[in-house]
């Protein structure tokens, strides 16, 4: 029978529960287990589609082209499982599922209530879909206490008690905070946060203390008797300088081995993790640096690119350099030309609205101009697209229509396209949480191509997120410039792939690479823009 694991956090926010959750995962995963993790969030929005990358970090897209946290990115990267759609909820979801059913008179003239219907329905997406996994690990979004995520506490406190205390584990991940004065880390609040979890009927098993500095016997055997937690299974999580060690780290503490006593599974001693300390020892002793400018506006919180940053520490992994990313906000007016100094290769991400464009245009000039290898995603893509046209197809007014009314509207908003057989719609008007094209989409890529060259294939399927699209209409003018349309999705209506052959690396690309490279399958485009840069020698 599957084993659910769910994970909590206590005394402050940002303690990693992704990658607690996704090193877990990937330790069961090297015992021989299959995992699946899920994330259930107590905010209020349906999903994170709508919410500002500021805010909210990054909005990682599934494979079926659903819009979920960034900690879902953390899981496909540590265990290799594709998220669905069926992995990720929140709160709005919930409500969302439930008022619909009421409307439909699904409850047969009940009254709906927090407790049974709302509870039930979390239960209900924690256990559905299984197709046979071991372990269901479930990370719970938020702090406890916070008001929010009370019903998530119901709900797995309720199926603790519905499946079985053995067939459910309950890891509460805390801070063990170093007093200077004191000399020392203090474990009471992580008593406190434990206390409050036993007001909502849950006792954990484990404890996943992080520290900044290794605990001591006396402080695990404390935390044990004051939480009711045995002292081997107050586990340290000590701080560390990548997150791929992680796994590593964890697994020498013991929480593999205490999870599998836990459930009276068999735990051999000796696992192997050597791709894990092989990644990690490649991340610290790189043979080299290279320097990256990433030209983009969420510069101010860089898990709005955590996927990018990843994928690109990746790329490094596989050239065996460190990547070191120059994050240049490209709404600020300063001037690029400093900013670029020295930089070997220049990446606009994606992004939405009007703000800071013209600072992305000036970067994408300067890459094509100085020929640094330049990879332009989603709207990096369209923006190559635009610089081209507004500079060297003599069409001064191209724009996107994202951005006003245009004379030229090089990249355009489309309202219908094929997925194979199926025609998608979507209306001007829709609201923002259902008009984009998302998830996964096939490309087909020209043979000779640059692309080509990188993927080794001519048919690829990548994952999009975006509104906007480049415009046929254009394409004779900007290939007459030297802008070749190398990826067509095969109904050959929408631009995947552009690519410059006078210039030794420019690629734009209509979809999100970075969503799908892992620390041991690194995306081919990264790992070829990052080649790219490190043998180039102009420099801006
Ligand atoms: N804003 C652009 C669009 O919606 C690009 C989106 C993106 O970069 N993800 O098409």
């Amino acid at each position: 029978m599957t084993k659910f694991i769910f994970v909590t956090g206590g005394v402050v926010s940002s303690l990693g529960k992704g990658i607690a959750a996704s090193s877990l995962g990937a330790l069961l995963q090297a015992r021989g287990y299959s995992v699946r993790l899920r994330k259930l969030d107590p905010y209020l929005n349906v999903d994170p589609g709508t919410m500002s990358p500021l805010q909210h970090g990054e909005v990682y897209v599934t494979e079926d082209g659903t819009e979920t946290d960034l900690d879902l990115g953390h899981y496909e990267r540590f265990t290799g499982v594709c998220a669905h759609a069926s992995d990720s909820t929140t709160t709005g979801k919930i409500y969302s599922t439930v008022l619909t059913k009421e409307r439909r008179g699904d409850y047969l003239g009940a009254t709906i209530q927090v407790v049974p219907h709302i509870i039930d329905e979390i239960k209900a997406f924690i256990t559905a879909g299984l197709t046979g996994e071991d372990f269901i690990i479930c990370e719970i979004g938020g702090t406890v206490g916070d008001i929010e995520g009370l019903p998530f506490l119901e709900a797995i406190r309720q199926l603790s008690n519905d499946l079985g205390r053995e067939n459910t584990l309950f890891v509460h991940l805390t801070l063990l905070p170093y007093i200077a004065a004191a000399g020392e880390l203090k474990t009471k609040p992580t008593q406190h946060s434990v206390k409050e979890l036993l007001s909502f009927g849950i006792q954990p098993d484990i404890l996943l203390c992080r520290s900044d500095r290794p605990i001591s016997q006396e402080a695990k055997q404390k935390l044990g008797l004051f939480c009711n937690v045995r002292p081997e299974r107050v586990i340290e999580a000590q701080d560390i300088d990548t997150i791929y060690q992680v796994p590593v780290s964890y697994h020498q503490e013991g929480l593999d081995l205490q999870v599998c006593r836990y459930f009276g599974l068999e735990a051999k001693e000796n696992l192997d993790l050597s791709k894990w300390h092989t990644v990690a020892d490649r991340i610290r002793h790189p043979d080299g640096q290279v320097n990256i400018a990433i030209v983009g506006k969420y510069v101010q919180l860089l898990d709005a690119y955590k996927s990018l940053s990843e994928a690109l520490i990746h790329a490094g992994i596989a050239n065996n350099v460190h990547v070191k990313l120059h994050w240049l906000d490209a709404a600020d007016a300063g001037n690029f030309q400093d900013g670029l100094a020295g930089m070997q290769g220049i990446l606009v991400p994606g992004g939405f609205g009007e703000r800071g464009i013209e600072g992305k245009l000036r970067a994408i000039r300067i890459a094509r101009e100085k020929k640094i290898p330049y990879l332009g995603i989603c709207l990096g893509m369209q923006l190559a697209v635009i610089e081209a046209a507004r500079n060297l197809a003599g069409l001064t007014e191209a724009s996107s229509t994202e951005f006003g009314p245009t004379l030229d509207p090089i990249v355009g908003m489309m309202t219908e396209w094929m997925d194979g057989k199926m025609l998608h719609q979507r209306s001007q008007e829709g609201d923002l949480g259902g008009t984009m094209r998302l998830g996964a989409y096939p490309c087909d890529i020209k043979e000779g191509s640059l692309a080509h060259k990188i993927y080794g294939a001519t048919s690829i399927y990548e994952r999009h997120r975006h509104r906007y699209e480049v415009n046929m209409t254009y394409h004779d003018r900007l290939e007459s410039v030297g802008l070749h349309f190398t990826g067509l999705s095969p109904d050959r209506q929408l631009p995947e792939i552009i690519e410059r052959q006078d210039h030794p690396w420019f690629v734009g690309v209509q979809f999100h690479p970075e969503l799908k490279s892992r620390p041991f399958d690194p995306h081919p485009l990264f790992v070829s823009f990052v080649a790219a840069a490190i043998h180039q020698e102009r420099l801006v």
